[in-house]
């Protein structure tokens, strides 16, 4: 497994591996890798000729530096499991390499409301630092395919626009939430949670199962209501919202009239470790 931590070292070989007409896949992490990172390597490395790995914990999209500090960082674990998967390489620039002139930068693409809602209600400028960081990550590996997680389901809508809009010639590929025994989405932040917490945290999942048998049937209203006091009612858990969106516009859905574009998604305070789940109600 080739590793490069500078940007020009990076680009320039990957730049020959173009020039043999080699498909490459790209999978953007914060590091910290589990099974569902792992899924989009296999995946990439099934469908394409060499697999890229970026590990970079892009300081411009957290919006809480208590998140960013917390961050888990495990870099030599990350290159092992890489390696013992089959990944061709791995690039793991510092913050310097990445934003050599500060992290102030704005990304001029207008979103229209995809950044405003759910997530972006609550994390200011979160979205933005996704699209600078990927767009970078785009720009230095060039990748003919590019994997996302639907865990986070309003970065890919994100990543599908800024390609769209940019003309980025680059095909997105959505891949399945992994998730762990008990149904809790894999997520890096999960090793924070106390034993307490993480056995709790299944309801999330079994929350969205429950509220997936109850579309059509329960007003969509009732329905948010009760998922939020189901899953509060574990102790220490904060809903910071419960939404049912239509899957491409993110917007609110009011009825269940669309009921076949409709995807339901959280995010929840479990202590301090703030966790995001969705599941699409209409598969
Ligand atoms: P992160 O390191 O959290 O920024 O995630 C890197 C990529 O892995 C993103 O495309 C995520 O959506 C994806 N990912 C994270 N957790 C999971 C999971 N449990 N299942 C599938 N993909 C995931």
């Amino acid at each position: 497994m080739k590793q490069f931590t500078h940007i020009a070292e990076t680009a320039d070989y990957l730049e020959i591996q173009r020039e043999k007409d080699l498909m490459i896949g790209f999978v953007p992490t914060m590091g910290a890798l589990h099974e569902g990172h792992l899924a989009l390597i296999k995946r990439s490395l099934q469908e394409n000729d060499i697999t890229v790995c970026s590990i970079f914990v892009n300081p411009i999209q957290f919006n809480n530096n208590n998140d960013l500090a917390n961050y888990p960082r495990t870099l030599s674990q990350d290159l092992k499991m890489l390696e013992s998967c089959g990944c061709d390489v791995v690039f793991f620039p510092d913050t310097a390499e990445m934003y050599p002139d500060g992290e102030t930068i704005s990304f001029g693409l207008n979103f229209g409301t995809l950044d405003k809602v759910l997530e972006g209600q609550f994390r200011p400028g979160h979205f933005n630092g996704v699209a600078i960081v990927v767009k970078k990550l785009f720009d230095i590996v060039q990748p003919t395919h590019a994997y996302f997680g639907k865990k986070d389901f309003q970065q890919l809508a994100i990543i599908k626009h800024m390609v769209y809009a940019m003309g980025i010639p680059v095909e997105i590929i959505p891949c399945e939430t992994i998730r762990e025994v008990d149904g809790l989405a894999m997520s890096s932040r999960n090793t924070r949670l106390s034993p307490a917490e993480r056995k709790l945290a299944s309801g999330i999942y079994q929350t969205l199962l429950n509220v997936r048998e109850k579309i059509g049937k329960t007003p969509v209203p009732e329905l948010k209501e009760w998922a939020v006091k189901k899953i509060e009612e574990n102790d220490g858990f904060r809903v910071e919202y419960f939404e049912i969106v239509d899957q491409e516009s993110l917007m609110p859905m009011e009825d269940w009239t669309s009921r076949d574009r409709a995807v339901a998604l959280v995010a929840v305070f479990v202590g301090d470790v703030r966790l995001i789940d969705n599941i699409e109600l209409f598969s």
